[in-house]
């Protein structure tokens, strides 16, 4: 069902508002903040209680819990041009990863980032030699690029399809690339376009993965922060027009340009278009009151046992995510996880007792985050846009959807938006 309001037709309607945009996830915030910073006078509608779309941070018995495992990488540039890096007190994660196979836990340290590991690296059985050269080769021609830039349209084919023409053996695919990368695009099968795989190495080659203190959901809370009360909660758009909105309390707000900043699903039915289709993201959340291991390490699951993918220990990586004397354990699916949601824990459960034997009876479970619309799947047939699109009703489609599906993507697409606008506003 679409919701659309016709233009108003009194052109000399009185209207205060330069721009309203419907939802503030990172994508709305963003264009909002520069917006703002330009001079413009803005609002913003969000239909949750609090900020932050997919970044947010549940509470739950004083453990901060992300809604679905993520992180941030500092190589994303559009986070510090909007926030001040100290603020977030990130933890940071270990360069490299341990990953489960052949019924132990091996460590694949990352000998570039931490060279006194070169000697475990060397020995890491995960790997055979040519893959770690590979992977060295692959790496220093990624970080030889002048900036990050950003994925390009190179090619259209898939993950998959680049790292086999690479050479790397199926092995170290199947043992390293697919969970590691099905913990990034929370797709196994390595689908994504080869253009995004190359663009996140290389943010992960050239910076660290890390946790804010608090949890993700203090990155939203910091961009929204400048915004004041420009900013509204807890109030769904019911109806777009290209210069009016209609809120859910049947109040109209006129503007004279208006954004859809919502995620794909909820833009098409606001809009009547088609929406691209998503992946799927599961986390479950466990209290412990010993850490399963006491590294700030990401756990793969390089044997494809599942149901869990990746697991880390969060409090081993960031401050102020759970009560003194506790660790907070995330354990998180990803596709070709597509079972009833209930079976999740259970069937963790028992992989984790593989994992770290009988004490993982003794944890408690917080709670499970199911998110059908994690990242939408991402189209290879179709052209890049600049990060943003403006429909033939002139309103303005902004968020990961429109760039690339990552913070650093629907950051981008708000900027870009925002730029375009003030550049229309000034002719
Ligand atoms: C489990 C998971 C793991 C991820 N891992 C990573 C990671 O490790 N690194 C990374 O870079 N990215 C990761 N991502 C992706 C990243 O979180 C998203 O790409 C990004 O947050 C999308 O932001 P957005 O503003 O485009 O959309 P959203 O965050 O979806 O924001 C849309 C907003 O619009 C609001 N809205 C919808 N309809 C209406 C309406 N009618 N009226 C008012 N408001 C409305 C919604 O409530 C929401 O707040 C992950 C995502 C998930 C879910």
């Amino acid at each position: 069902m679409t919701s659309r309001i016709p233009p108003t037709e009194s052109a000399d309607a009185e209207v205060d508002i330069d721009v309203v945009i419907v939802g503030a996830g990172l994508a709305g915030l963003s264009c909002a903040r520069y917006l703002a910073a330009g001079g413009l006078a803005v609002r913003v509608f969000e239909a949750e209680a609090e900020v932050g779309g997919r970044v947010r941070t549940d509470e739950v018995d004083g453990f901060r819990l992300d809604r679905g495992f993520q992180v941030l990488l500092t190589a994303y540039d559009e986070v510090w041009r909007l926030v001040d890096r100290d603020r977030l007190a990130l933890g940071r994660f270990e360069p490299g990863s341990r990953i489960w196979q052949g019924g132990a836990f091996h460590d694949l340290p990352d000998a570039f980032r931490e060279p006194g590991r070169i000697g475990a690296a060397l020995r890491s059985p995960v790997a055979p030699l040519a893959d770690k050269l590979r992977v060295a080769r692959m790496r220093s021609t990624a970080l030889m690029g002048a900036d990050l830039g950003e994925p390009s349209d190179d090619g259209r084919r898939s993950t998959l399809d680049e790292l086999r023409a690479r050479g790397f053996s199926e092995r170290f695919i199947d043992g390293f690339f697919r969970p590691f990368l099905g913990g990034v695009f929370l797709d196994r099968a390595l689908s994504a376009p080869a253009s995004l795989f190359q663009y996140l190495f290389r943010c992960f080659a050239s910076g660290d993965a890390t946790i804010p203190a608090g949890g993700m959901g203090r990155l939203p809370e910091a961009i929204a922060e400048p915004l004041g009360d420009a900013v509204t909660t807890g109030i769904r758009v019911r109806a777009v027009g290209p210069d009016s909105v209609e809120l859910e309390n049947g109040s109209r707000v006129r503007a004279r340009r208006v954004v859809i900043a919502t995620e794909a699903a909820a833009a098409a039915a606001l809009t009547g278009e088609a929406s691209p289709s998503s992946t799927r993201a599961v986390t479950a959340w466990f209290a412990a009151r010993t850490a399963p291991i006491e590294r700030p390490v990401l756990l793969l699951d390089g044997a494809g046992e599942g149901p869990v993918n990746h697991l880390a220990v969060v409090t081993e990586v960031a401050e102020g995510l759970a009560p003194e004397g506790w660790s907070l354990v995330a354990a998180s699916g990803s596709e070709p996880f597509t079972g009833p949601v209930e079976t999740f824990v259970p069937r963790a459960l028992e992989q984790m007792n593989r994992w770290f034997g009988a004490d993982v009876e003794r944890w408690g479970h917080l709670k499970t985050h199911e998110i059908p619309h994690a990242l939408p799947s991402v189209d290879r047939s179709s052209a890049p846009t600049p990060g943003f699109r403006v429909g033939s009703d002139g309103i303005v489609r902004v968020g990961d959807h429109e760039a690339f599906a990552a913070i650093q993507g629907a950051l981008r697409s708000g900027r870009r938006a925002a730029e375009w606008i003030l550049a229309e506003e000034s002719d």
